[in-house]
């Protein structure tokens, strides 16, 4: 069975490139958060323990989340690989997988790294526009209707913009992703696994064909 970690910082397509991988290649995501709301839902025992944990917003600590990883490696066992989305989060995490794994002999093939150009991200959010009328998204860098000022779609000559996603917004969300899994990254680095840096800027069929070439 394949075993292969992604990463990828928020805008880069990642939960589209997972969900792709699922349907085309019968690979199981594991996302903690989905295992998590699952117990809760099912009104396990550990469901029962983490309700009130993830009402706060909180993480339950590693014992659980381990404890979810084995369960759900143990269900899937026939599945031809997983998928690791979000997870390992802190490297005590990584560690933790690479014991399991190699208890159980067996190893990460590939951690997918989908990286983003930070100026062309922040280009496509805050530059982005719409038509007030059918909705039509434009771009103020990357795509603008062929008569300024008047919709392709519609014919329409009023536009609105959205306030909540600005150029800090995407700044600062970057800069927490970065902290959080430079260490992890790092990690996975000096235990000489193989990771591939994919470039997620590119349209999603392009980054996926990308991921298929290394799978
Ligand atoms: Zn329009």
């Amino acid at each position: 069975m394949k075993h292969l970690v992604i990463f990828g910082a928020p805008g880069s397509g990642k939960g589209t490139q997972s969900k792709k991988l699922e349907e085309k290649y019968g690979i199981r995501v594991v996302s903690t958060g989905d295992l998590l709301r699952a117990e809760v839902a099912a009104g396990s025992e550990i469901g029962k323990t983490c309700a009130d944990i993830i009402a706060q917003g909180k993480f339950p600590d590693n014992a659980i989340i381990f404890k979810l990883i084995e369960l759900f490696l143990d269900k899937n066992s026939d599945a031809k690989g997983i998928l690791y989305d979000g997870f390992p989060r802190t490297v005590e995490q990584a560690e933790y997988l690479l014991t399991l794994l190699t208890q159980r002999r067996e190893m990460i093939q590939t951690v997918i790294n989908i990286g983003v150009d930070e100026d062309v991200l922040i280009k496509r959010i805050s530059g982005r526009f719409a038509c007030a009328e059918c909705g039509e998204i434009y771009n103020k860098y990357f795509k603008t209707p062929s008569t300024e000022g008047v919709c392709d779609v519609c014919g329409a000559e009023n536009f609105k913009v959205r306030s909540d996603d600005n150029e800090e917004t995407v700044k600062t969300r970057m800069m927490m992703y970065e902290e959080a899994t430079a260490p992890v990254l790092d990690f996975f680095r000096d235990r000489d696994l193989n990771i591939i840096l994919v470039d997620g800027m590119q349209p999603v069929d392009v980054v996926f064909h990308q991921i298929e070439n290394i799978l």
